[in-house]
């Protein structure tokens, strides 16, 4: 996704707004259990300063993951804020082995932002994915989901001793 930046480029304090759409190929193999499932969506504003270009706003992205605890599929959106200070790249050659990794850079009158969107949605993609905030898991014993349910497991341990006989008695 690359923003033009030519109208504010020599316009120091100008800003534009930009609005865009486009899939990710980055993002496609996923993260662990995660798989993102729509394009990204941007909405930003980018403001000129002395060789340098701030780039502020949202984007939002759709994906799909596993409850950790049942294992139940589920669909959630994210959406992250970015503010990135771009610098001016400098030099003819294409290499710029100099290049501070920890900064994000520009040449000519294009910002790339596809690896600014991917930093943010990694830092804020979030650790524990629950289907609800009380899911109950899943059996020990059977492995069902115990969510609304109650398998045979769980009555076992409270089953009175006096019938235990009995139910042995109907396993013949
Ligand atoms: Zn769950
Ligand atoms: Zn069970």
């Amino acid at each position: 996704m690359k923003l033009d930046i030519i109208s504010i480029i020599k316009n120091i304090g100008e800003s534009i707004e930009f609005e865009m759409t486009d899939k990710l190929e980055v993002l496609d193999s996923g993260i662990g259990t995660v798989s993102f499932t729509g394009p990204v969506t941007l909405k930003g504003t980018a403001t000129s300063f002395n060789h340098m270009i701030e780039v502020k706003g949202e984007a939002q992205i759709r994906y799909k993951t596993v409850c950790d605890r049942c294992g139940e599929n589920l669909e959630r959106n994210l959406t992250v804020s970015f503010n990135e200070n771009i610098v001016e790249r400098k030099g003819q050659d294409q290499d710029t082995a100099m290049e501070d990794e920890d900064r994000f850079t520009y040449k000519g009158h294009f910002i790339e932002l596809d690896s600014i969107v991917v930093d943010a949605i990694l830092l804020n993609l979030p650790m524990q994915h629950l289907c609800s905030a009380d899911c109950e898991g899943l059996c020990p014993t059977c492995g069902n989901s115990l969510n609304g349910l109650h398998c045979d497991c769980s009555e076992d341990q409270d089953i009175d001793p006096r019938l235990e006989s009995l139910k042995s008695y109907f396993k013949k």
